[in-house]
Protein backbone atom coordinates (compact mmCIF):
# COMPACT_ATOMS: atom_id res chain seq x y z
CA UNK A 1 0.00 0.00 0.00
CA UNK A 2 0.97 3.47 -0.71
CA UNK A 3 1.08 5.99 1.79
CA UNK A 4 -1.23 7.78 -0.21
CA UNK A 5 -3.48 4.41 0.26
CA UNK A 6 -3.12 4.28 4.10
CA UNK A 7 -4.32 7.58 4.24
CA UNK A 8 -7.35 7.46 2.30
CA UNK A 9 -8.16 3.87 4.30
CA UNK A 10 -7.86 5.93 7.15
CA UNK A 11 -10.51 8.71 6.26
CA UNK A 12 -12.96 5.90 5.54
CA UNK A 13 -12.31 4.78 9.07
CA UNK A 14 -13.07 7.94 10.06
CA UNK A 15 -15.69 8.69 8.46
CA UNK A 16 -17.45 5.50 9.63
CA UNK A 17 -16.45 5.91 13.78
CA UNK A 18 -17.98 10.01 13.08
CA UNK A 19 -20.93 9.25 11.61
CA UNK A 20 -20.19 11.32 8.70
CA UNK A 21 -21.70 11.62 5.34
CA UNK A 22 -19.74 12.44 1.91
CA UNK A 23 -21.68 14.80 -0.36
CA UNK A 24 -20.29 16.36 -3.86
CA UNK A 25 -20.44 20.38 -2.92
CA UNK A 26 -21.49 21.01 -7.08
CA UNK A 27 -24.29 18.47 -6.93
CA UNK A 28 -25.83 19.64 -3.70
CA UNK A 29 -28.33 22.08 -3.87
CA UNK A 30 -28.37 23.81 -0.44
CA UNK A 31 -24.51 24.32 -1.05
CA UNK A 32 -25.08 26.91 -3.96
CA UNK A 33 -27.68 28.60 -1.92
CA UNK A 34 -25.65 29.31 0.21
CA UNK A 35 -22.64 29.92 -2.12
CA UNK A 36 -25.11 32.37 -3.36
CA UNK A 37 -25.24 33.99 0.45
CA UNK A 38 -21.67 34.22 0.60
CA UNK A 39 -21.54 36.05 -2.71
CA UNK A 40 -24.25 38.57 -1.28
CA UNK A 41 -22.50 39.04 2.16
CA UNK A 42 -19.29 39.23 0.41
CA UNK A 43 -20.33 42.89 -1.12
CA UNK A 44 -20.70 44.13 2.19
CA UNK A 45 -18.01 42.33 4.16
CA UNK A 46 -15.00 41.35 2.47
CA UNK A 47 -13.85 39.38 5.45
CA UNK A 48 -15.75 36.56 3.79
CA UNK A 49 -14.80 34.42 0.97
CA UNK A 50 -16.69 34.81 -1.99
CA UNK A 51 -19.51 32.65 -3.76
CA UNK A 52 -16.66 31.21 -6.14
CA UNK A 53 -14.09 31.19 -3.15
CA UNK A 54 -16.66 29.43 -1.14
CA UNK A 55 -17.54 26.67 -4.06
CA UNK A 56 -13.99 26.12 -5.17
CA UNK A 57 -11.54 26.25 -2.08
CA UNK A 58 -13.66 25.68 1.11
CA UNK A 59 -14.73 22.02 2.16
CA UNK A 60 -17.76 22.71 4.29
CA UNK A 61 -19.80 20.63 7.11
CA UNK A 62 -23.40 20.88 7.89
CA UNK A 63 -24.53 18.95 10.51
CA UNK A 64 -23.09 14.98 9.76
CA UNK A 65 -22.62 15.90 5.94
CA UNK A 66 -19.37 17.15 4.80
CA UNK A 67 -19.07 18.63 1.45
CA UNK A 68 -15.60 18.96 -0.09
CA UNK A 69 -14.40 21.88 -1.79
CA UNK A 70 -14.24 21.55 -5.80
CA UNK A 71 -10.44 21.62 -4.95
CA UNK A 72 -9.86 18.99 -2.23
CA UNK A 73 -9.69 15.36 -4.52
CA UNK A 74 -6.83 16.50 -5.91
CA UNK A 75 -5.46 18.32 -3.25
CA UNK A 76 -2.10 15.87 -1.07
CA UNK A 77 -3.50 17.98 2.40
CA UNK A 78 -6.86 16.19 1.87
CA UNK A 79 -6.22 13.31 4.11
CA UNK A 80 -6.24 16.15 7.21
CA UNK A 81 -8.83 18.39 5.73
CA UNK A 82 -11.00 15.21 6.15
CA UNK A 83 -10.01 14.68 9.31
CA UNK A 84 -10.80 17.92 10.68
CA UNK A 85 -14.10 18.03 9.51
CA UNK A 86 -14.63 14.65 10.61
CA UNK A 87 -13.77 16.70 13.85
CA UNK A 88 -16.84 18.78 13.56
CA UNK A 89 -19.15 15.95 12.64
CA UNK A 90 -18.14 14.26 16.18
CA UNK A 91 -18.97 17.81 17.58
CA UNK A 92 -22.33 17.64 15.43
CA UNK A 93 -23.15 14.47 16.97
CA UNK A 94 -21.85 14.79 20.68
CA UNK A 95 -24.69 18.07 20.85
CA UNK A 96 -26.56 17.39 17.37
CA UNK A 97 -29.28 20.44 18.77
CA UNK A 98 -26.77 22.80 20.69
CA UNK A 99 -23.79 22.17 18.80
CA UNK A 100 -25.08 24.10 15.58
CA UNK A 101 -27.12 26.79 17.10
CA UNK A 102 -24.06 28.04 19.82
CA UNK A 103 -21.45 27.40 16.46
CA UNK A 104 -23.20 29.89 14.56
CA UNK A 105 -24.66 31.97 17.24
CA UNK A 106 -21.23 32.36 19.85
CA UNK A 107 -18.30 33.47 17.91
CA UNK A 108 -16.21 31.85 21.18
CA UNK A 109 -17.68 28.41 21.15
CA UNK A 110 -17.16 28.39 17.11
CA UNK A 111 -13.23 29.56 17.97
CA UNK A 112 -13.27 26.79 20.65
CA UNK A 113 -14.00 23.97 18.35
CA UNK A 114 -12.33 25.07 15.29
CA UNK A 115 -9.33 25.02 18.02
CA UNK A 116 -10.36 21.17 18.72
CA UNK A 117 -10.42 20.39 14.98
CA UNK A 118 -7.38 21.82 14.16
CA UNK A 119 -5.64 19.65 17.54
CA UNK A 120 -7.20 16.66 15.68
CA UNK A 121 -5.82 17.32 12.75
CA UNK A 122 -1.81 18.15 14.37
CA UNK A 123 -2.69 15.27 16.33
CA UNK A 124 -2.71 12.95 12.82
CA UNK A 125 -0.12 15.19 11.09
CA UNK A 126 2.21 14.36 14.55
CA UNK A 127 1.55 10.70 14.68
CA UNK A 128 2.14 10.85 10.80
CA UNK A 129 5.09 13.39 10.47
CA UNK A 130 6.42 13.29 14.24
CA UNK A 131 6.58 17.03 13.35
CA UNK A 132 4.42 19.68 14.69
CA UNK A 133 4.55 23.28 13.10
CA UNK A 134 6.74 25.61 13.96
CA UNK A 135 4.09 28.49 13.93
CA UNK A 136 0.62 27.85 15.23
CA UNK A 137 0.23 31.72 14.64
CA UNK A 138 -0.72 30.71 11.01
CA UNK A 139 -3.29 28.19 11.76
CA UNK A 140 -6.42 29.81 13.38
CA UNK A 141 -5.37 33.14 11.25
CA UNK A 142 -6.49 31.23 8.45
CA UNK A 143 -9.73 30.68 10.03
CA UNK A 144 -9.67 34.45 10.15
CA UNK A 145 -10.58 34.84 6.48
CA UNK A 146 -13.53 32.53 5.96
CA UNK A 147 -15.30 32.89 9.84
CA UNK A 148 -14.53 36.66 10.39
CA UNK A 149 -13.07 36.26 13.97
CA UNK A 150 -11.79 38.83 15.78
CA UNK A 151 -8.56 38.90 17.40
CA UNK A 152 -9.68 38.26 20.39
CA UNK A 153 -11.78 34.36 19.25
CA UNK A 154 -8.32 33.93 17.38
CA UNK A 155 -6.06 34.16 20.52
CA UNK A 156 -8.48 32.04 22.37
CA UNK A 157 -7.85 29.69 19.69
CA UNK A 158 -4.19 30.27 19.50
CA UNK A 159 -3.87 29.13 23.30
CA UNK A 160 -6.26 26.55 22.97
CA UNK A 161 -3.89 25.06 20.57
CA UNK A 162 -0.55 26.10 22.12
CA UNK A 163 -2.41 24.20 25.51
CA UNK A 164 -2.69 20.58 22.75
CA UNK A 165 0.61 21.29 21.35
CA UNK A 166 2.34 20.57 24.89
CA UNK A 167 0.34 17.45 25.61
CA UNK A 168 1.35 16.41 21.89
CA UNK A 169 4.97 16.95 22.15
CA UNK A 170 4.91 14.48 25.50
CA UNK A 171 3.24 11.99 22.50
CA UNK A 172 -0.02 12.62 24.25
CA UNK A 173 -3.26 12.48 21.44
CA UNK A 174 -6.55 13.60 23.77
CA UNK A 175 -9.03 15.01 21.14
CA UNK A 176 -11.81 12.03 19.88
CA UNK A 177 -11.13 12.19 16.66
CA UNK A 178 -7.18 12.12 17.63
CA UNK A 179 -7.52 9.08 19.45
CA UNK A 180 -9.97 7.04 17.32
CA UNK A 181 -6.62 7.82 14.44
CA UNK A 182 -3.94 7.17 16.42
CA UNK A 183 -5.72 3.94 17.57
CA UNK A 184 -6.24 2.16 13.79
CA UNK A 185 -2.37 3.74 12.74
CA UNK A 186 -0.94 1.87 15.78
CA UNK A 187 -2.44 -0.82 15.41
CA UNK A 188 -2.73 -1.25 11.10
CA UNK A 189 0.40 0.48 9.82
CA UNK A 190 3.03 1.04 12.97
CA UNK A 191 5.48 1.04 10.40
CA UNK A 192 4.18 4.44 9.30
CA UNK A 193 4.88 6.48 12.81
CA UNK A 194 6.60 9.70 12.34
CA UNK A 195 7.96 8.27 9.11
CA UNK A 196 5.70 9.94 6.28
CA UNK A 197 6.67 13.02 4.37
CA UNK A 198 3.83 15.74 4.25
ZN1 LIG B 1 -13.40 23.91 11.07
Amino acid sequence: MTQDEVLDALVAHLKDETGAVIREKRQASEMRALAQVFGAVHLGQPNLPSANDFMRRFTTTLGPVVYPSLELATSPMRHLVYVHEFAHVKQFWDAPITFPVLYLSDKEYRAGKEAQAIHSQLEVYHWLTGKIPEKLTDLPRGLAYGYAFSEVELLFAQRLLEVGMTMLVNGVYSTEVGIIAEKWLNTKHPELYHACSY
